[in-house]
C-alpha cells in the first residue's frame, strides 16, 4: 500500500497528483488521480488522502505497469511510501 510517511513534509504542491492521473490516463488532472491533497494555508503540511476503492475517482492500482510508482518517485519531499500490508 502506498502510505503518507511524512505528512509534515507536504507542501501541497500536488506533483503526486499529477503524477497519477498520467498514470492512469496520460493526462494532468487533480480530478483523475487516486490522491487527493488538502492543503491548508494555516497548518503546516497537507491531508493526503490515497483512494483504494473508487469513490469517483480512479482507484490506486499501485501504478500496475510503470518502472515504480509515480506518486513516490516525483514527491520533492519524500513524503509518500511504499509499504507491503492491505491492498497491495
Ligand atoms: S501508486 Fe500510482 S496509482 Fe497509486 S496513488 Fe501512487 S501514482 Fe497513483
Ligand atoms: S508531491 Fe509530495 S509534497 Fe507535493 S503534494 Fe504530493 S505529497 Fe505533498
Amino acid at each position: 500500500m502506498i502510505i503518507v510517511e511524512n505528512p509534515n513534509a507536504c507542501t501541497g504542491c500536488s506533483i503526486c497528483e499529477m503524477a497519477c492521473s498520467f498514470h492512469h490516463f496520460r493526462k494532468y488532472s487533480k480530478n483523475k488521480s487516486s490522491i487527493k491533497v488538502n492543503k491548508s494555508i494555516f497548518n503546516k503540511g497537507a491531508l493526503i488522502n490515497i483512494v483504494y476503492k473508487k469513490q469517483g475517482r480512479p482507484g490506486c492500482d499501485f501504478c500496475k505497469g510503470e518502472k515504480s510508482p509515480l506518486c513516490i518517485l516525483f514527491c520533492p519531499e519524500n513524503v509518500l511510501q511504499q509499504r507491503s500490508g492491505e491492498n497491495e
